[in-house]
């Protein structure tokens, strides 16, 4: 009883790492688009007005976007992870015998006495053959069961947080000052986020900042490059 408590809390730490991970990266995707959409049409010299829709539009965008391929990646995992069960219940059924010998093995590479292994399987068999079966010949457990909505508003989610940055700052710049303002306040919180992630993967907080923001330089650079140029070219 004690173990499997212990066993459910591990499951849950290492589901929260994922999560938090997941969320610093839709917010980072959220930071370094929008903010690059701004800086570039900004720097074709529109009026403010332009510049927030595009803004706008661009956190939009981006959420909506993020949702969507969320949702078919984690459907078409949860469609996998189905057709793989089904065919396992009908293996099953089909032919316990050969089932049996091959849970049993599974378990006997993992180091159990071939003995012991066998009456592992016959005792985790009797109890739910398929969730045995699902576990350790598959991988797949309840906490991998997919959940394609529930991902699809996390990940538009921490876009769209991300994106209210630069919008914001956008807002509240005075019209001169929207680039260098837009760029370095977005570019100090990738900074701080990706060191953040960094911390908590374990991993060295400075690299993993000047990585997030060497590429969030790099778009912004990109995109303003592009905007001035053909701002230049239209007016
Ligand atoms: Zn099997």
């Amino acid at each position: 009883m004690k173990k499997a408590l212990a066993k459910s809390d591990e499951i849950h730490f290492t589901q929260r790492i994922g999560w938090l991970r997941a969320a610093v990266l839709g917010a980072n995707d959220g930071i370094v688009s929008t903010a690059s959409l701004i800086v570039g049409v900004a720097a074709a010299d529109a009026p403010r007005s332009g510049v927030l829709i595009a803004g706008m539009a661009g956190l939009v965008a981006g959420a909506m976007s993020m949702a969507a391929g969320e949702y078919v990646s984690v459907s078409s995992q949860a469609d996998t992870e189905r057709a793989d069960l089904e065919r396992e219940r009908l293996e099953l059924a089909a032919e316990p015998e050969l089932e049996h010998a091959e849970l049993a093995s599974i378990y006997e590479r993992r180091g159990l006495e071939r003995a012991s292994a066998e009456e592992v399987a016959r005792q985790l068999m009797a109890h739910d053959a398929l969730s045995a079966h699902a576990r350790d010949e598959l991988g797949l457990t309840e906490t991998h069961s997919a959940r394609p909505i529930q991902a699809a508003v996390a990940s538009a989610g921490s876009f769209a947080a991300g994106a209210a940055l630069p919008l914001g700052a956008t807002f509240l710049a005075p019209a001169a000052m929207v680039v260098p303002l837009v760029a370095g306040a977005s570019l100090l919180l990738l900074a701080l986020l990706g060191g953040l992630a960094a911390q908590a993967g374990g991993a060295n907080a400075l690299r993993g900042a000047t990585r997030v923001a060497f590429w969030g330089a790099l778009a912004m650079a990109l995109t303003a490059g592009v905007g001035r140029v053909f701002g230049i070219a239209a007016n």
